[in-house]
């Protein structure tokens, strides 16, 4: 049985997440500004597929919508434009999904 290979350009789509994505994503991944948004770009920790992440909402403003010792965790998803096989219409990425820390900056 070899269904274990790993074969990145076949990586079947699935919804997983996994404490090592998040890991991974924290040491690849830019962060630049863009306007208003914050633009995150890097590898997906699964597929190793370019994916960007454009970031915009109050997070990220100075002002009352962050709350005290509130870190700004957002959950992303990989939205990488390659083909997996088995991934239902619609949804972009391999389907893997983790949690990444927003520091907001003064
Ligand atoms: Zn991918
Ligand atoms: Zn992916």
């Amino acid at each position: 049985m070899h269904d274990r290979e790993p074969a990145a350009d076949a990586l079947p789509y699935a919804e997983v997440t996994d404490d090592g994505y998040a890991v991974r994503a924290a040491e690849t991944f830019t962060v630049r500004e863009f306007g208003p948004a914050l633009l995150l770009s890097g590898d997906c920790p699964r597929c190793r597929h370019p994916v960007t992440f454009p970031v915009v909402d109050h997070v990220y403003r100075h002002g009352s919508a962050i709350p005290p010792g509130d870190p700004g965790y957002r959950t992303v998803l990989c939205t990488c434009d390659a083909e997996h096989p088995g991934r239902p219409a619609g949804p972009a990425g391999c389907g893997a999904y983790w949690t990444l820390r927003l520091e907001a900056r003064t």
